[in-house]
């Protein structure tokens, strides 16, 4: 069955492709999340908030800009206050602009709140993207929240959560009433780490429980609470492996893995990855790639090869501003299984039979082979992957270590095509490089 196949890829999907098909592919991969900042660092401060003189509650009959003005005073106080009962624990402060009464929104709060105090929050810094939104209800808004995020570290590499609140115009002031997703077709104008292609973070949609370990931030649906001490164990240890193939200006701050049940999988981050996806990397800022697996895939003989290898596009793909085009999809995931291979007590190459049977339909002369398609079979898949691993093992043999990496971080992170990285770190054309891995290849 195609849900069984012991897959995991990285979905990095071009916004032109989303816009144009209209939906997503996970093994399409693409530019890093668009416009992105290169410099935008660890320690960068949220954008400045323009304070305006306090504004009066707007008459009945005012202009709509005058209530507009008034609602994103009232809203950034009340997320002022709402952020600080969340970091200091305090659940009455976090609610405090609740409509009373509303039991449905005080038990999302309450969801909200368990979940990010159990993600070891320690920055979720609010702003408007926009001005309110006049809803069809008379004296209700909409507004637009970039909440940016921390887990566990006091700083870290930037992420942000984009979602849509509501609220009511009462007798005693504007009041929340509650939120909803930020629409998956509606741009963020003044995001910082993904521009125009909105995703949900896990937290948005789901209670979670988490385990922080020394690289490593594990959360899961309550429901799989018996399996989070081993599957942090395990994280670990694919992290250990993962941190030996960093490639970045800085290291990981920490692997933030969201384990998902059959409901997160079609709503986290991009929405449903693919039936034969057991695991996305999912880059949420420029200097961060967060990791969704799926649990029915981490069975007993399955969930390291699945964790190291996500982990390991995350220690070999942060940091960019360009990556995922289809001409080094092999090198993207050539890299992490290659690197998955690393770990210890790892037999024979997994693919190499699929690779055997690629090899026998026909010649390879160049290893460059694109991905999969989406109804590709599955030793058809597999056989592309090998070609990528062995790609990967060979210019580490013939070149060494350090000369593979500068060529996979001279293409895949900064982009600047095989050739040009190919001379860059191998002092050669691509085309004599390729040439040499293909032959290679043929005579395993
Ligand atoms: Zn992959």
């Amino acid at each position: 069955m195609i849900n069984d196949v012991p897959w995991r890829r990285l979905a990095l999907v071009p916004v032109a492709a989303v816009l144009a098909a209209g939906s997503l592919s996970a093994c399409r991969s693409g530019n890093t999340p668009a416009a992105v900042a290169a410099s935008a660092s660890a320690s960068a401060a949220p954008p400045v908030e323009l304070v305006a003189p306090s504004l009066p509650r707007p008459s009945a009959g005012a202009p709509t800009s005058e209530f507009q003005a008034w609602v994103g005073q009232e809203v950034r106080a009340a997320m002022k206050v709402q952020t600080e009962g969340l970091l200091s624990g305090d659940f009455g402060k976090f609610a405090g602009a609740a409509e009373p009464g509303n039991k449905a929104l005080r038990a999302e709060l309450q969801r909200r709140f368990r979940t990010l105090r159990a993600l070891h929050v320690t920055r979720f810094d609010q702003r408007i993207d926009r001005q309110p939104l006049v809803r069809a209800k008379k004296g209700t808004w909409q507004v637009v929240h970039i909440a940016q995020q921390c887990f566990v570290e006091a700083d870290c590499a930037i992420d942000e959560a984009v979602f849509d609140s509501i609220w009511a115009e009462t007798p005693a002031g504007l009041r929340l009433t509650g939120f909803q997703p930020h629409a998956r077709k509606s741009s963020c104008l003044r995001c910082v780490s993904y521009a125009s292609r909105p995703y949900s973070q896990p937290w948005e949609t789901t209670e979670l429980i988490a385990q922080v370990g020394a690289r490593t931030l594990v959360a899961v649906p309550p429901k799989y609470r018996s399996r989070l001490a081993d599957l942090s164990r395990r994280a670990e240890k694919a992290a250990a492996v993962a941190d030996r193939y960093r490639i970045g200006d800085t290291p990981v701050d920490r692997y933030r893995i969201y384990v998902a049940d059959d409901a997160s999988w079609r709503r986290w981050f991009g929405g449903y990855p693919g039936s034969w996806v057991a695991g996305v990397a999912f880059p949420t800022g420029p200097n961060r790639i967060d990791v969704e697996v799926r649990e029915s895939d981490l069975t007993a003989g399955f969930s390291d090869e699945l964790l190291t290898h996500e982990l390991a596009h995350v220690s070999t793909l942060r940091n960019d501003t360009y990556y995922g085009q289809d001409d080094v999809w092999f090198l993207v995931e050539g890299m992490a299984e290659y690197v998955e291979h690393l770990r210890s007590g790892t037999g024979g190459y997994r693919n190499r039979s699929a690779l055997n049977r690629l090899l026998r339909q026909r010649t390879l002369r160049s290893v460059s082979v694109e991905p999969p398609a989406d109804n590709a079979s599955i030793l058809d898949a597999q056989g592309r992957y090998a070609v990528g691993y062995y790609t990967v093992t060979y210019l580490s043999q013939r070149y060494g270590k350090a000369k593979m990496l500068q060529f996979f971080q001279q293409a895949v992170q900064y982009g600047i095509g095989l050739d040009g990285a190919s001379r860059t770190a191998f002092g050669k054309p691509w085309a004599s490089v390729d040439k040499e891995c293909a032959a290679y290849i043929r005579k395993l």
